[in-house]
């Protein structure tokens, strides 16, 4: 880090940023009354001295911050909406021979059950297909509702929702899969996503090549 003589304005942005980075330029302008434009050329100076270290989408970071800080804030940053991966959906009505099939076709674990207008009825896992299997050698005449976990026993992650609050939910249920749900009417939830363990690998690996 250079030792240029910083201006007063310039170490309150500093601390500004050691308190509440990562932070966008918009927002660290606001806590100083001050406009964006006013801000820029110190940001800029601060960002090429070392001081602060900026990131696309997400705002400035202290650079002198540790690595381990980086990542649990960039965690609890990450939203569902932003991450989130397609669902994989079945209606009711579906047989668990046809779940079985798209789950090969689809290369998942999890299938939601819907109900006709997208709401969530349901999960059905590998295994739950596997356990019905056991006492029904005849799938196709078996409906997938026979085997899934049905509302409201299911955890549900909301699209503006953390990825933190994602991954703990992942372990505290003990599962592979949540629906990502946005409310629809009469307090029923619409399937519009899926975060899986994979996803959160996925996040994980990509804060840690924002650190390298
Ligand atoms: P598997 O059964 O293939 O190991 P999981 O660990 O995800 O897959 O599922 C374990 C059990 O939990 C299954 O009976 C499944 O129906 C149920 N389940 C899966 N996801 C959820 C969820 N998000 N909420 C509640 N129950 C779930």
């Amino acid at each position: 880090m250079s030792s240029i003589q910083l201006s007063a304005r310039q170490k309150q942005i500093i601390s500004i940023v050691q308190q509440q980075g990562p932070i966008t330029g918009e927002k660290i302008a606001e806590e100083l009354s001050l406009t964006r434009a006013t801000l820029r050329p110190d940001l800029a100076i601060l960002t090429m001295a070392g001081y602060l270290d900026a990131r696309p989408r997400v705002g400035y970071f202290y650079a002198g911050k540790e690595a381990a800080n980086l990542v649990g804030e960039l965690l609890k940053k990450a939203l569902v909406k932003d991450y989130k991966s397609v669902p994989v959906v079945v209606h009711t009505s579906t047989t668990a021979y046809d779940a079985v099939v798209t789950m090969f076709l689809e290369d998942v674990g999890t299938l939601y059950v819907v109900n006709e207008n997208g709401i969530l009825a349901g999960v059905v896992s590998r295994k739950d297909l596997l356990k019905v299997a056991i006492g029904h050698p005849h799938l196709q005449g078996v409906p997938v509702s026979l085997a899934m976990t049905r509302m409201p026993n299911i955890t549900t992650i909301k699209l503006e929702d953390t990825m933190y609050d994602a991954a703990k939910k992942l372990i505290s249920a003990q599962v592979d899969s949540l629906p990502v749900v946005k409310e629809a009417i009469d307090s029923q939830w619409e399937v519009v996503g899926r975060v899986t363990k994979t996803t959160i690998t996925r996040l994980f690996v990509e804060l840690g090549e924002n650190i390298e």
